[in-house]
């Protein structure tokens, strides 16, 4: 975008007016849109239609009409036509677990005490245009050090950068010591202590503390270790960290606040404690049994699978020296073991939303956890619904996101062929459009 330069007299009112500038820089109101989709899976869960026209005003869906619809007959002379009458038309995806302003890999530790904030803003900003260029038009980001996981969402809901709408939950709540502790195997006299602005927390009343720091830095979303983790450098295993009380005093916080809570947790008894103190979602769910489903179906909770990160870290598990002991050993152990949970919740009847844990693995990458959705059980049309009206559910954002109907957000994305036929195919999404706003469009 280029701005024009203003007259040396007019500066210096410009710059009295900061905050007047840093709004004009806004994305101007995306235009009234035609859009012809060869076929359309307005509702995942429903049977595509073919030859279908969306029309979009500003940032909204305005109509879905029957047939290829000329501007002039849907009423809107003056709109842009899109084609996509050769391509498979379906609402954004939504990618319910991810760390947008990170990515693990050997050299992490040393980084962790090297970067500054603005270096991990940078980054964030460069995954997420990844992100949304791969077709995931909303994620949540569970778990990010200090403020740059809020600034990259504000940046791109202000539209000075591109990227998927973010649900950021700041810190993960963990007891000193538990898995998100990241001052774990350093030397003692590096950081002080964590506390709660660091989501570290020990007993009922700091839990809260914590809670209430990351919603008073503006979290959308809170996430809970409930139990340990593989990429922790620890030997505590991956069962229940919190106790009982200190769980339900984290999510009658959250709820009283008005904020949903993702539950990290592996060991069985951390996922059932999990649930019984209300989480909203369990993440990775690794070792749920019989019970444990039971619970899901009880309180509603979702699962977010993350097959992504399992099969990342099984892989890295067998590269001499990519992780500490603690964690290869972890990851040996957890990462071949998701695949199965998932199976036997989905049998179970639990609802799957879809997630990745990107950042874990590759940035972008998100769609190829769809194959092993499908791998493990669920059908493609299953696969789509987890990550879009089933994510829209968990993420609270069923009004706004994950259908194609008049009245919701414009984020619709397309591939060459129908991925009910082949999941595989979301993996080239050539077309994206967020909040009525063309940001891919490759032939
Ligand atoms: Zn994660």
């Amino acid at each position: 975008m280029r701005l024009k330069l203003p007259s040396l007299a007019f500066l210096g009112l410009i710059l009295a007016a900061a905050p007047v500038l840093a709004q004009q820089e806004k994305a101007p109101a995306p235009p009234t849109m035609v859009i012809h989709c060869g076929q359309l899976l307005a509702i995942p869960g429903q049977e595509p239609k073919a030859d279908q026209t969306v029309v979009v005003k500003g940032d909204r869906i305005a109509s879905v009409l029957a047939g290829k619809v000329s501007a002039q007959d849907a009423g809107v002379p003056s709109a842009t036509v899109v084609d996509l009458s050769d391509r498979f038309v379906l609402p954004g995806l939504i990618d319910c677990h991810v760390h947008i302003t990170s990515a693990y890999d050997k050299g992490v530790r040393l980084r962790f005490v090297e970067e500054s904030e603005a270096d991990a803003a940078i980054k964030g900003a460069h995954y997420a245009r990844r992100t949304l260029m791969a077709g995931f038009t909303t994620v949540r980001d569970l778990g990010s050090m200090g403020d740059a996981a809020f600034a990259v969402r504000d940046g791109i809901a202000s539209g000075l950068i591109p990227g998927p709408r973010l649900l950021v939950a700041g810190r993960a709540i963990t007891p000193t010591g538990g898995h998100a502790d990241l001052t774990l195997g350093y030397r003692d006299n590096l950081f002080a202590l964590p506390g709660a602005m660091e989501g570290v927390a020990d007993g009922a009343d700091e839990c809260r503390k914590a809670v209430r720091a990351q919603i008073r830095r503006t979290a959308d979303v809170i996430k809970v270790t409930a139990t340990g983790g593989v990429l922790s450098n620890t030997a505590a295993g991956y069962e229940q960290q919190l106790f009982d009380d200190e769980l339900a005093a984290i999510v009658t916080t959250a709820h009283l606040l008005g904020r949903r809570v993702a539950a990290h947790a592996h060991g069985t008894r951390g996922i059932k404690a999990a649930l019984r103190a209300g989480v909203d979602s369990i993440e990775h769910g690794t070792f749920l049994d019989d019970e444990a489903v039971t619970l899901f179906l009880q309180s509603g909770a979702f699962l977010v699978p993350t097959m992504m990160a399992g099969e990342t870290v099984a892989r890295h598990a067998e590269i001499p020296g990519y992780y500490t002991a603690p964690t290869a050993a972890k990851a040996r152990i957890i990462g071949p073991a998701i695949g199965a949970a998932l199976s036997r919740a989905h049998k179970g009847g639990v609802k799957i939303a879809f997630g990745t844990d990107s950042g874990v693995g590759e940035h972008g990458e998100n769609a190829h956890e769809f194959e092993l959705l499908v791998q493990a059980g669920l059908s493609p049309a299953e696969a789509i619904v987890a990550a879009t009206s089933t994510a829209a559910e968990l993420c609270n954002l069923t009004p706004e996101i994950g259908t194609i109907e008049p009245g919701k957000s414009a984020d619709l994305i397309a591939t060459p062929k129908s991925p009910l036929a082949d999941v595989s195919e979301l993996r080239r999404v050539r077309f994206v459009m967020r909040a009525g706003a063309v940001q891919k469009n490759e032939r």
